[in-house]
């Protein structure tokens, strides 16, 4: 009998692969996927513990699905992911409803979970250690035309703000061959784009034997038939080589577009983050990347408000941001994660502050930004079409290596899939409009 399996996913882009990796995982045990809470038979919530106030919307949703337990008692609820690793038994503490708690490391065996709690009605707890699987199933709603790959996990930088080497563990890479593997299927079925996902993806291979690297991972998803467009993120200063640089202008698929979290730009703030670089490290990356690549774009993450950071401090981030000219700028409000060491440190800084200098770093982000988008006006830049624009169907929708929204007249037609040369007409604040070129008049992008 087929049962209904309701999905919740919060954070980041690895959350979203294994929510697609657990419905396809699923999906051989019979259920199949709703987006109506009230339906389902399975509620999993895919949870991120990056910051409380990650915590606290998983709190408030497993509040509302009480009721709904109290209703319907046959439903399973699970909590899976960086939460439930981190806060393990609390959760069934504040919420006993809660069937099932399980960590990244158990994904694999979701299936024989849900089974034992179907099973035995007795509440479960799952966060220990297991071996690196990849997982490559997915449900049918997943897009076809883009596709993220986990290509290794864990992350072992120990940036004294951050959960993560505490809820993914060490770093752990799959093996190329595997990751080659799925990445074929994946273009088989007709996916264009792929992102190849690691906390420090930049590290990448070095834990494998024979190690390898990034760059030559980049060289051998290349060489795969059907895919146009290789992404990878996120990059860690630390680990950036010449030789990855030297990938993004040599490899044709790899895009010229890099995200490199910089969190601050005071070198007092960075050596008490624990980054392992400083302002004028990465101002000089920033240099050797600008000068191989000289179309690349680039984007960042910015903690405003670490312990101890001062208006100095923050007044020297802000000129990063000026410097670089960044294309895209994430910018988060420090905060206070338990276990981690900053969040003992003194001198932690008033909400308030943090709200004002997220709202300044904001606004100098956007006045780069809205520059460099003006720079693209009359440019023919490529397009991988995503297909109607859910706005005005007449026109088409899809982005530019760059990873820019750029829509233009189709006539209605869907191009869904193609790669159009498309000129640019105006600049709008989140994105691009443009018309089609003539074939032969592409030009980088
Ligand atoms: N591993 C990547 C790195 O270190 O460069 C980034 C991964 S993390 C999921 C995404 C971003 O969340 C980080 O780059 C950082 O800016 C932000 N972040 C992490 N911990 C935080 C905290 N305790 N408070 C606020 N922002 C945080």
């Amino acid at each position: 009998m087929i049962s209904k399996l309701h999905l919740i996913t919060y954070g980041c882009q690895m959350n979203e692969y294994d929510s697609e990796r657990v419905a396809g995982l699923l999906k051989a045990q019979q259920y199949e996927l709703t987006d109506r809470a009230d339906d389902a038979d399975l509620i999993l919530l895919n949870t991120c513990a990056i910051r409380e106030r990650a915590e606290d919307k998983v709190y408030s949703q497993l509040g509302a699905l009480k009721h709904l337990k109290r209703s319907r008692p046959h439903v399973i609820i699970g909590v899976m992911g960086c939460m439930a690793q981190l806060q393990q038994g609390k959760i069934q503490e504040r919420a006993p409803y809660v069937d099932l708690v399980f960590g990244s490391p158990a994904i694999a065996r979701v299936g024989e979970l849900v089974a034992r709690v179907k099973a035995g009605r007795r509440p479960l707890l799952e966060t220990g250690e297991a071996p690196l699987v990849k997982i490559t199933a997915k449900p049918e709603s997943a897009d076809p035309l883009r596709a993220f790959v986990t290509v290794m996990e864990g992350c072992e930088k120990h940036c004294t703000f951050c959960v993560v080497p505490t809820t993914r563990g060490r770093e752990r890479s799959h093996a190329p061959e595997v990751i080659c593997d799925e990445i074929r299927a994946l273009a088989a079925s007709g996916c264009r784009e792929v992102t190849l996902l690691g906390q420090t993806v930049n590290a990448y291979g070095r834990d494998l034997t024979p190690a390898t690297d990034l760059a030559e991972l980049l060289e051998r998803v290349n060489a795969i038939d059907g895919i146009e467009r290789i992404r990878f993120t996120t990059s860690n200063p630390y680990n950036l080589t010449t030789r990855l640089i030297r990938a993004i202008r040599d490899v044709p698929k790899v895009v010229e577009y890099l995200h490199l979290p910089v969190q601050s730009g005071s070198d007092r703030v960075l050596e008490r983050m624990n980054r392992g670089y400083t302002q004028a490290r990465y101002l000089e990356l920033i240099a050797e990347l600008k000068e191989t690549v000289p179309e690349i774009a680039l984007g960042t993450d910015i903690i405003v408000g670490f312990p101890g950071e001062t208006d100095e401090d923050f007044a020297r981030t802000v000129a990063v941001v000026e410097q670089v000219r960044y294309d895209n700028v994430f910018a988060f409000r420090y905060s206070r994660r338990p276990g981690t060491p900053a969040a003992g440190m003194p001198d932690q800084v008033p909400d308030q502050v943090k709200a004002a200098r997220n709202t300044e770093i904001l606004a100098a982000a956007g006045r780069v930004a809205a520059e460099r988008s003006a720079r693209l006006r009359g440019r023919v830049m490529d397009v991988l079409v995503d297909g109607p624009s859910r706005r005005n169907p007449a026109d088409a929708s899809g982005r530019t290596r760059c990873n820019r929204v750029v829509n233009f007249d189709a006539g209605g037609a869907s191009l869904r899939g193609a790669v159009l040369p498309v000129r640019i007409t105006e600049a709008l604040p989140h994105s691009l409009r443009g018309e089609l070129a003539g074939v032969g008049q592409r030009g980088v992008s």
